[in-house]
Protein backbone atom coordinates (compact mmCIF):
# COMPACT_ATOMS: atom_id res chain seq x y z
CA UNK A 1 0.00 0.00 0.00
CA UNK A 2 1.49 3.30 -1.04
CA UNK A 3 2.11 6.45 1.27
CA UNK A 4 2.05 9.91 0.45
CA UNK A 5 5.52 11.34 0.30
CA UNK A 6 4.16 14.63 1.87
CA UNK A 7 1.91 13.62 5.07
CA UNK A 8 2.69 9.92 5.24
CA UNK A 9 -1.18 8.84 5.27
CA UNK A 10 -2.09 5.94 3.58
CA UNK A 11 -5.21 7.84 2.01
CA UNK A 12 -4.70 7.22 -1.73
CA UNK A 13 -6.83 7.43 -4.30
CA UNK A 14 -6.94 6.40 -8.07
CA UNK A 15 -6.89 9.76 -10.62
CA UNK A 16 -5.82 7.12 -13.54
CA UNK A 17 -4.18 4.02 -14.34
CA UNK A 18 -1.52 4.31 -17.31
CA UNK A 19 -1.33 0.33 -16.89
CA UNK A 20 2.16 -0.95 -17.31
CA UNK A 21 5.00 1.27 -18.84
CA UNK A 22 8.87 1.26 -19.46
CA UNK A 23 10.59 4.32 -18.22
CA UNK A 24 10.07 7.23 -19.93
CA UNK A 25 13.64 8.28 -19.55
CA UNK A 26 15.61 5.19 -20.32
CA UNK A 27 16.39 5.55 -24.07
CA UNK A 28 17.06 2.11 -25.74
CA UNK A 29 19.92 0.53 -27.71
CA UNK A 30 18.76 -1.81 -30.17
CA UNK A 31 20.42 -4.81 -28.20
CA UNK A 32 18.23 -3.49 -24.77
CA UNK A 33 14.78 -4.04 -26.41
CA UNK A 34 14.30 -7.78 -25.86
CA UNK A 35 15.14 -7.35 -21.82
CA UNK A 36 13.33 -4.00 -21.94
CA UNK A 37 11.23 -4.03 -18.23
CA UNK A 38 8.09 -2.51 -17.68
CA UNK A 39 6.50 -1.08 -14.45
CA UNK A 40 2.82 -0.09 -13.21
CA UNK A 41 2.05 3.48 -13.04
CA UNK A 42 -1.15 5.15 -11.81
CA UNK A 43 -1.79 8.87 -10.66
CA UNK A 44 -3.32 8.95 -6.91
CA UNK A 45 -4.44 11.75 -5.06
CA UNK A 46 -4.18 12.25 -1.45
CA UNK A 47 -7.42 12.04 0.42
CA UNK A 48 -5.52 13.70 3.38
CA UNK A 49 -3.45 16.13 1.94
CA UNK A 50 -4.14 16.67 -2.10
CA UNK A 51 -0.83 15.87 -2.66
CA UNK A 52 -0.93 14.16 -6.47
CA UNK A 53 1.98 11.46 -7.03
CA UNK A 54 2.27 7.98 -8.64
CA UNK A 55 1.89 4.83 -6.95
CA UNK A 56 5.39 2.98 -7.57
CA UNK A 57 8.34 3.35 -5.75
CA UNK A 58 11.25 2.56 -7.78
CA UNK A 59 14.68 2.33 -7.49
CA UNK A 60 16.11 5.84 -8.31
CA UNK A 61 19.24 4.04 -9.21
CA UNK A 62 17.60 2.26 -12.35
CA UNK A 63 15.72 5.45 -12.92
CA UNK A 64 18.75 8.19 -12.89
CA UNK A 65 22.12 6.36 -13.59
CA UNK A 66 21.40 6.50 -17.24
CA UNK A 67 19.60 9.69 -17.42
CA UNK A 68 19.66 11.64 -20.86
CA UNK A 69 18.44 15.19 -20.40
CA UNK A 70 21.05 17.56 -20.97
CA UNK A 71 20.14 21.28 -19.60
CA UNK A 72 21.97 22.89 -22.19
CA UNK A 73 20.46 21.66 -24.94
CA UNK A 74 17.33 23.87 -25.20
CA UNK A 75 17.61 28.18 -26.32
CA UNK A 76 14.64 28.09 -23.75
CA UNK A 77 15.90 27.02 -21.01
CA UNK A 78 19.38 28.92 -21.31
CA UNK A 79 16.95 32.17 -21.49
CA UNK A 80 14.81 30.88 -18.70
CA UNK A 81 18.23 30.56 -16.69
CA UNK A 82 19.20 34.14 -17.45
CA UNK A 83 16.03 35.19 -15.88
CA UNK A 84 16.90 33.07 -13.24
CA UNK A 85 20.12 35.26 -12.12
CA UNK A 86 18.27 38.48 -12.55
CA UNK A 87 15.92 37.24 -9.98
CA UNK A 88 19.10 35.75 -7.89
CA UNK A 89 20.66 39.13 -7.59
CA UNK A 90 17.61 40.49 -5.40
CA UNK A 91 18.73 38.13 -2.58
CA UNK A 92 22.61 38.31 -2.96
CA UNK A 93 24.91 40.77 -1.53
CA UNK A 94 26.96 42.41 -4.20
CA UNK A 95 30.14 43.62 -1.78
CA UNK A 96 30.62 39.71 -1.01
CA UNK A 97 31.04 36.60 -1.78
CA UNK A 98 28.01 34.47 -3.03
CA UNK A 99 28.84 30.75 -2.58
CA UNK A 100 25.73 28.65 -4.50
CA UNK A 101 24.54 25.05 -4.42
CA UNK A 102 22.70 23.10 -7.51
CA UNK A 103 20.45 20.19 -6.74
CA UNK A 104 20.74 18.16 -10.20
CA UNK A 105 22.99 20.16 -11.51
CA UNK A 106 22.85 18.38 -14.53
CA UNK A 107 25.66 19.06 -17.37
CA UNK A 108 26.35 22.43 -15.84
CA UNK A 109 24.54 24.48 -17.69
CA UNK A 110 22.82 26.28 -15.21
CA UNK A 111 25.92 27.04 -12.61
CA UNK A 112 28.07 27.92 -15.63
CA UNK A 113 25.68 30.95 -15.84
CA UNK A 114 26.02 31.67 -12.32
CA UNK A 115 29.70 31.16 -12.50
CA UNK A 116 29.51 34.18 -14.80
CA UNK A 117 27.11 36.83 -12.89
CA UNK A 118 29.12 35.87 -9.50
CA UNK A 119 32.22 35.51 -7.48
CA UNK A 120 32.02 32.55 -4.80
CA UNK A 121 31.65 29.22 -4.04
CA UNK A 122 29.63 26.93 -6.96
CA UNK A 123 28.99 23.28 -6.18
CA UNK A 124 26.75 21.03 -8.17
CA UNK A 125 25.75 17.40 -7.77
CA UNK A 126 24.00 15.26 -10.26
CA UNK A 127 23.45 11.49 -10.13
CA UNK A 128 23.73 10.62 -13.77
CA UNK A 129 27.37 9.29 -14.71
CA UNK A 130 27.90 10.53 -17.55
CA UNK A 131 26.15 14.09 -17.58
CA UNK A 132 28.09 14.47 -14.34
CA UNK A 133 31.35 13.72 -15.99
CA UNK A 134 30.94 15.94 -18.43
CA UNK A 135 30.20 18.94 -16.51
CA UNK A 136 33.16 18.10 -14.46
CA UNK A 137 35.08 18.23 -17.69
CA UNK A 138 33.90 21.29 -18.58
CA UNK A 139 34.98 23.14 -14.93
CA UNK A 140 31.56 22.85 -12.98
CA UNK A 141 32.40 21.16 -10.03
CA UNK A 142 29.61 18.48 -9.67
CA UNK A 143 30.18 15.32 -7.08
CA UNK A 144 27.92 12.42 -8.47
CA UNK A 145 25.56 11.92 -6.18
CA UNK A 146 22.01 11.82 -5.20
CA UNK A 147 21.18 14.56 -2.72
CA UNK A 148 19.55 13.64 0.18
CA UNK A 149 19.16 15.10 4.08
CA UNK A 150 22.48 12.31 4.73
CA UNK A 151 24.88 13.75 2.19
CA UNK A 152 24.05 17.35 3.36
CA UNK A 153 26.33 16.69 6.38
CA UNK A 154 29.01 15.68 4.42
CA UNK A 155 28.42 18.08 1.84
CA UNK A 156 28.19 20.72 4.73
CA UNK A 157 31.30 19.32 6.60
CA UNK A 158 33.38 19.36 3.22
CA UNK A 159 31.82 22.83 1.38
CA UNK A 160 30.67 24.71 4.53
CA UNK A 161 27.44 26.71 3.65
CA UNK A 162 25.68 28.16 1.00
CA UNK A 163 23.71 31.18 -0.05
CA UNK A 164 21.75 30.08 -2.57
CA UNK A 165 20.51 26.51 -3.35
CA UNK A 166 18.65 25.94 -6.67
CA UNK A 167 16.48 22.60 -7.80
CA UNK A 168 15.62 23.18 -11.09
CA UNK A 169 13.05 20.91 -12.17
CA UNK A 170 14.05 18.09 -9.75
CA UNK A 171 11.31 18.40 -6.49
CA UNK A 172 8.79 16.38 -9.30
CA UNK A 173 11.20 13.66 -9.02
CA UNK A 174 12.24 12.77 -5.80
CA UNK A 175 10.72 9.82 -3.55
CA UNK A 176 11.07 12.44 -0.41
CA UNK A 177 10.68 15.60 -1.24
CA UNK A 178 10.51 16.28 2.80
CA UNK A 179 14.16 14.98 3.09
CA UNK A 180 15.56 17.11 0.57
CA UNK A 181 14.05 19.71 2.34
CA UNK A 182 15.66 18.85 5.36
CA UNK A 183 18.60 18.99 3.62
CA UNK A 184 18.63 21.91 2.24
CA UNK A 185 17.93 23.56 5.40
CA UNK A 186 21.20 22.38 6.80
CA UNK A 187 23.77 23.70 4.30
CA UNK A 188 22.03 27.09 4.10
CA UNK A 189 23.06 29.94 5.67
CA UNK A 190 20.99 31.59 8.10
CA UNK A 191 19.26 34.16 5.57
CA UNK A 192 20.28 31.63 2.79
CA UNK A 193 17.22 31.24 -0.13
CA UNK A 194 16.26 28.10 -1.79
CA UNK A 195 14.82 28.09 -4.88
CA UNK A 196 12.97 25.85 -6.29
CA UNK A 197 11.24 25.42 -9.86
CA UNK A 198 8.77 22.70 -11.05
CA UNK A 199 5.62 22.29 -13.19
CA UNK A 200 2.79 24.08 -11.58
CA UNK A 201 -0.11 21.46 -10.88
CA UNK A 202 -2.16 24.03 -12.10
CA UNK A 203 -1.23 23.56 -15.49
CA UNK A 204 -1.10 20.09 -15.47
CA UNK A 205 -4.96 20.21 -14.37
CA UNK A 206 -5.95 23.29 -16.86
CA UNK A 207 -4.33 21.87 -19.57
CA UNK A 208 -4.62 18.03 -19.24
CA UNK A 209 -1.04 17.98 -19.50
CA UNK A 210 -1.90 14.07 -18.64
CA UNK A 211 1.77 12.61 -20.34
CA UNK A 212 3.87 14.66 -17.21
CA UNK A 213 3.03 11.35 -15.37
CA UNK A 214 5.87 9.26 -15.84
CA UNK A 215 7.76 7.31 -12.98
CA UNK A 216 10.67 9.51 -13.18
CA UNK A 217 8.17 12.10 -11.88
CA UNK A 218 7.07 11.08 -8.75
CA UNK A 219 4.88 13.86 -7.49
CA UNK A 220 3.21 16.64 -9.19
CA UNK A 221 3.00 19.93 -6.78
CA UNK A 222 1.35 23.03 -6.11
CA UNK A 223 2.48 26.37 -4.00
CA UNK A 224 0.54 24.47 -1.57
CA UNK A 225 2.24 20.97 -1.68
CA UNK A 226 5.23 23.20 -1.39
CA UNK A 227 4.30 25.64 1.55
CA UNK A 228 2.82 22.04 3.08
CA UNK A 229 6.91 20.17 3.14
CA UNK A 230 8.27 23.72 4.82
CA UNK A 231 5.74 23.69 7.54
CA UNK A 232 7.03 19.92 8.30
CA UNK A 233 10.75 21.30 7.93
CA UNK A 234 9.92 24.73 9.51
CA UNK A 235 10.72 26.87 6.82
CA UNK A 236 8.96 29.55 5.21
CA UNK A 237 7.77 30.61 1.44
CA UNK A 238 8.42 33.98 0.65
CA UNK A 239 8.21 34.44 -2.98
CA UNK A 240 6.91 32.71 -6.17
CA UNK A 241 6.99 33.82 -9.55
CA UNK A 242 5.30 32.44 -12.37
CA UNK A 243 7.77 31.14 -15.58
CA UNK A 244 7.09 29.85 -19.10
CA UNK A 245 8.68 26.13 -18.58
CA UNK A 246 7.72 23.05 -19.02
CA UNK A 247 4.25 23.65 -19.89
CA UNK A 248 3.99 26.37 -17.19
CA UNK A 249 5.81 26.36 -13.95
CA UNK A 250 6.17 27.99 -10.57
CA UNK A 251 9.72 29.47 -9.15
CA UNK A 252 9.20 29.61 -5.43
CA UNK A 253 11.91 31.72 -2.96
CA UNK A 254 12.35 29.53 0.37
CA UNK A 255 13.82 30.84 3.53
CA UNK A 256 14.68 29.61 6.69
CA UNK A 257 14.72 32.92 8.44
CA UNK A 258 11.09 32.62 9.48
CA UNK A 259 10.33 36.39 9.55
CA UNK A 260 11.87 36.78 6.23
CA UNK A 261 8.88 39.24 4.67
CA UNK A 262 6.72 37.48 2.50
CA UNK A 263 5.42 38.63 -1.11
CA UNK A 264 2.38 39.53 -2.03
CA UNK A 265 2.31 37.35 -4.69
CA UNK A 266 2.50 34.09 -2.59
CA UNK A 267 -0.86 34.65 -1.20
CA UNK A 268 -2.27 35.66 -5.32
CA UNK A 269 -1.57 32.15 -6.80
CA UNK A 270 -2.51 30.26 -2.93
CA UNK A 271 -5.66 31.87 -3.61
CA UNK A 272 -6.10 31.16 -7.60
CA UNK A 273 -5.13 26.97 -6.55
CA UNK A 274 -8.24 27.18 -4.41
CA UNK A 275 -10.15 29.12 -6.81
CA UNK A 276 -10.72 26.14 -9.82
CA UNK A 277 -10.61 23.75 -6.68
CA UNK A 278 -7.09 22.56 -7.06
CA UNK A 279 -7.16 20.35 -3.78
CA UNK A 280 -11.22 19.51 -4.25
CA UNK A 281 -11.11 15.42 -4.79
CA UNK A 282 -13.87 15.59 -7.30
CA UNK A 283 -11.62 17.23 -10.29
CA UNK A 284 -9.71 14.63 -9.79
CA UNK A 285 -11.46 12.23 -10.64
CA UNK A 286 -13.23 13.61 -13.15
CA UNK A 287 -9.91 14.32 -14.70
CA UNK A 288 -9.68 10.13 -15.36
CA UNK A 289 -12.57 10.84 -18.62
CA UNK A 290 -10.95 13.71 -19.05
CA UNK A 291 -7.77 11.91 -20.13
CA UNK A 292 -10.10 9.08 -21.87
CA UNK A 293 -11.72 11.54 -24.03
CA UNK A 294 -8.69 13.70 -25.01
CA UNK A 295 -6.32 10.27 -25.74
CA UNK A 296 -9.72 9.11 -27.92
CA UNK A 297 -9.26 12.21 -30.03
CA UNK A 298 -5.56 12.01 -30.35
CA UNK A 299 -6.22 8.28 -31.13
CA UNK A 300 -8.64 9.32 -33.80
CA UNK A 301 -6.78 12.03 -35.86
CA UNK A 302 -3.93 9.82 -35.89
CA UNK A 303 -5.49 6.56 -37.15
CA UNK A 304 -6.97 8.73 -39.80
CA UNK A 305 -4.15 10.18 -41.13
CA UNK A 306 -1.95 6.68 -40.86
CA UNK A 307 -5.38 5.17 -42.66
CA UNK A 308 -4.60 7.55 -45.40
CA UNK A 309 -0.81 6.41 -45.96
CA UNK A 310 0.14 9.60 -44.21
CA UNK A 311 3.93 9.58 -43.37
CA UNK A 312 4.07 10.68 -39.71
CA UNK A 313 6.70 10.96 -36.83
CA UNK A 314 7.12 12.46 -33.81
CA UNK A 315 9.79 15.76 -31.94
CA UNK A 316 11.08 15.34 -29.30
CA UNK A 317 12.18 11.83 -26.86
CA UNK A 318 12.08 13.47 -23.81
CA UNK A 319 10.40 11.98 -20.51
CA UNK A 320 7.27 14.17 -21.52
CA UNK A 321 5.75 12.30 -24.03
CA UNK A 322 6.79 8.73 -23.65
CA UNK A 323 4.43 8.03 -21.44
CA UNK A 324 2.22 9.61 -24.09
CA UNK A 325 3.26 7.47 -26.67
CA UNK A 326 3.23 4.65 -24.68
CA UNK A 327 -0.51 5.43 -24.15
CA UNK A 328 -1.48 5.83 -28.02
CA UNK A 329 -2.64 2.54 -29.43
CA UNK A 330 0.04 1.19 -32.13
CA UNK A 331 2.50 3.88 -31.92
CA UNK A 332 4.85 1.46 -33.35
CA UNK A 333 2.70 1.28 -36.29
CA UNK A 334 1.88 5.19 -36.85
CA UNK A 335 4.83 6.68 -36.05
CA UNK A 336 7.95 6.20 -38.37
CA UNK A 337 11.01 8.17 -36.41
CA UNK A 338 11.71 10.63 -33.56
CA UNK A 339 13.69 13.21 -33.77
CA UNK A 340 15.68 14.79 -31.05
CA UNK A 341 18.26 17.19 -31.11
CA UNK A 342 20.39 15.65 -28.39
CA UNK A 343 23.34 13.94 -29.97
CA UNK A 344 23.58 11.35 -26.84
CA UNK A 345 20.19 10.13 -28.03
CA UNK A 346 20.37 9.83 -31.66
CA UNK A 347 20.41 6.04 -32.73
CA UNK A 348 18.31 4.96 -29.42
CA UNK A 349 15.37 3.21 -29.40
CA UNK A 350 12.26 5.16 -27.55
CA UNK A 351 10.95 3.27 -24.36
CA UNK A 352 8.17 0.81 -24.56
CA UNK A 353 7.20 1.95 -28.47
CA UNK A 354 10.96 1.22 -30.28
CA UNK A 355 10.91 3.76 -32.34
CA UNK A 356 14.18 4.89 -33.55
CA UNK A 357 15.58 8.23 -32.47
CA UNK A 358 17.51 10.30 -35.27
CA UNK A 359 18.85 13.75 -36.05
CA UNK A 360 15.97 16.53 -36.74
CA UNK A 361 18.40 17.52 -40.19
CA UNK A 362 16.64 13.82 -41.75
CA UNK A 363 13.61 15.66 -41.31
CA UNK A 364 14.71 17.50 -44.86
CA UNK A 365 15.65 13.70 -46.01
CA UNK A 366 12.79 11.90 -44.82
CA UNK A 367 9.84 14.11 -45.41
CA UNK A 368 7.09 12.98 -42.93
CA UNK A 369 3.88 14.58 -43.90
CA UNK A 370 3.19 15.32 -40.29
CA UNK A 371 5.46 15.54 -36.87
CA UNK A 372 3.84 15.07 -33.71
CA UNK A 373 5.04 17.15 -31.28
CA UNK A 374 5.79 15.68 -28.09
CA UNK A 375 7.94 18.75 -26.17
CA UNK A 376 4.64 20.50 -27.06
CA UNK A 377 6.35 22.94 -24.44
CA UNK A 378 8.70 24.02 -26.85
CA UNK A 379 6.85 24.31 -30.11
CA UNK A 380 7.28 27.87 -30.64
CA UNK A 381 10.87 27.08 -30.53
CA UNK A 382 10.92 23.70 -32.68
CA UNK A 383 8.45 25.99 -35.35
CA UNK A 384 11.52 28.52 -35.58
CA UNK A 385 13.61 26.21 -37.04
CA UNK A 386 11.61 24.38 -39.14
CA UNK A 387 10.00 26.82 -40.95
CA UNK A 388 11.30 25.27 -43.69
CA UNK A 389 9.12 22.18 -42.88
CA UNK A 390 6.37 23.98 -42.50
CA UNK A 391 7.27 26.22 -46.40
CA UNK A 392 7.44 22.40 -47.91
CA UNK A 393 4.18 21.59 -46.85
CA UNK A 394 4.63 19.95 -43.49
CA UNK A 395 2.21 19.85 -40.48
CA UNK A 396 2.87 19.99 -36.93
CA UNK A 397 0.50 18.08 -34.25
CA UNK A 398 -0.06 19.60 -30.92
CA UNK A 399 -1.51 16.90 -28.08
CA UNK A 400 -2.67 19.18 -25.51
CA UNK A 401 -5.48 20.84 -24.80
CA UNK A 402 -7.15 19.53 -27.46
CA UNK A 403 -5.51 17.80 -30.57
CA UNK A 404 -4.77 19.78 -33.25
CA UNK A 405 -2.98 20.09 -36.29
CA UNK A 406 -0.47 23.52 -37.21
CA UNK A 407 -0.31 24.33 -40.76
ZN1 LIG B 1 -0.86 13.45 1.81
Amino acid sequence: MPICRICKKKKLSLVFNYKKNAFAGSLLKKSQIKNEKKFDLKLLYCDNCSHLQINKLVDPGLLFNNYLWETGISNSNIKLINNLVKDIKKYTNKRKKNNFFEIASNDGSCLKIIKKNFDGKIIGIDPAKKIAANANKNGIYTINKFFSAKNSQIIKSRFNLFNICIARNVIAHVQDPVDIFFGVKEIIEKDGIFILEFPHLLNIYKELQYDNVFHEHVGYHSLKSIIDICLITDMKVINVKKINSQGGSLRVFISKNKKHKVSRSVNKILIEESKIKLFNKKIWMNFNSKIKNNLNKLEKLLNNLHKKNKKISVYGASGKGQSLLQLIKNSDKIFDKVYDKSKMKQGLYTPGTHIKISNPSNIYIDKPDYIFVCTWNLIDEIVEEHKKFILNGGKFIIPFPLPKIIK
